[in-house]
């Protein structure tokens, strides 16, 4: 991860999670209409195969784009199809983004943009390696804006200490070196990442929140309505990479599913697993609280790609080869 990528992500990580039980900005109903907030997430159909929007040819090999440009806070997906590729990299932002082997044909790897990302426009390169040697293509691609609300928030007098941007960034050093490791082969399935619970969505992703009118954050993931005690699952198969208590994000669980893809659940009252067990998709983590810099019941959920926070609900309608 170069130093800018850390910049960006130390900003990102003055944020996240708080609960807004009295202060609502936007209310956006479940896909399916449902408001239950009790109930298992459903099987939602797998997202359907895109046509690719751009296409780059290095000899007979083929690198498809299934995006126009990313959104701060957004992905984008390659797919390399052709033969005798036996490795391939994506050279974006200042970092190296490895490919893996698609379930179907070729190697696909997953391209984010950080929420702090300038929108612009920005140099991709991709680099395949076949016998006779690498060879690599180029494009611009742009980096959109996120379309981040603003909002003021006030944090509880009990836990207004934890507003501290000290404290924010001590807990960012120790998530950043979860997310490092981006060398696992993808776990999850070609049903994608699911919710973890089937809540409404309440306060969204990127959100700018100035906390108690003094210190500016950024929210990292979705909140999604939910009393204390319901089952917090799984968006899909990996392996615990972090489940224990921290300042800011309260009992906290973050599932490796291989790849640089992390998925986090925070603030829970009970946690029900362990660092380094296997989960399956829908699996049980713990459930639903107010722990941390919270300020009553809910669920936060937030994904990591590569190192930037990125939006679960764009990457759960995302498809990937
Ligand atoms: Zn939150």
């Amino acid at each position: 991860m170069n130093w800018m990528k850390r910049i960006l992500l130390l900003g990102a990580v003055l944020s996240c999670v708080f609960a807004p039980a009295f202060a609502q900005t936007t209310e956006t109903p479940p896909p399916d209409g449902t408001t239950t907030p009790t109930e298992i997430p459903a099987t939602l159909p797998p997202p359907e195969r895109p046509t690719a929007r751009t296409t780059l040819t290095i000899g007979a090999v083929e690198v498809q784009l299934y995006f126009d440009a990313i959104k701060q806070g957004g992905i984008g997906v390659l797919h390399v199809i052709g033969d005798g590729v036996t490795a391939a990299r994506a050279e974006w932002l200042g970092d190296i983004i490895p490919f893996f082997p698609a379930r179907d044909d070729g190697l696909f790897a997953i391209l984010s943009a950080n929420i702090e990302q300038t929108s612009r426009e920005y140099d991709l390169t991709v680099y395949v390696d076949t016998a006779a040697g690498t060879s690599s293509a180029s494009t611009r691609v742009r980096v959109g804006l996120g379309g981040f609300v603003r909002s003021t928030f006030t944090v509880p007098n009990d836990r207004a200490y934890l507003i501290d941007p000290e404290i924010e960034r001590a807990e960012f050093a120790r998530l950043s070196a979860v997310f490092e490791d981006n060398t696992a082969p993808r776990q999850w399935d070609e049903t994608g990442f699911a919710m973890p619970i089937f809540g409404e969505f309440t306060s969204p992703f990127g959100e700018l929140r100035l906390l108690n009118d003094v210190v500016e954050t950024r929210h990292t993931g979705w909140d999604m309505r939910a009393a204390t005690g319901v089952p917090v699952q799984a968006s899909a198969a990996g392996t615990v990479a972090f489940a224990g208590l921290l300042d800011i994000r309260g009992n906290y669980v973050i599932v490796d599913h291989g790849q640089g893809v992390f998925s986090g659940y925070a603030h829970l009252s009970q946690i029900h697993v362990t660092r380094g067990q296997k989960v399956t998709a829908g699996q049980v983590l713990g459930m639903s609280g107010n722990t941390g810099r919270s300020s009553g019941p809910h669920m936060h959920w937030e994904m990591n790609i590569n190192g930037d926070w990125v939006d679960p609900r764009i990457v759960s309608r995302t498809w990937l080869p």
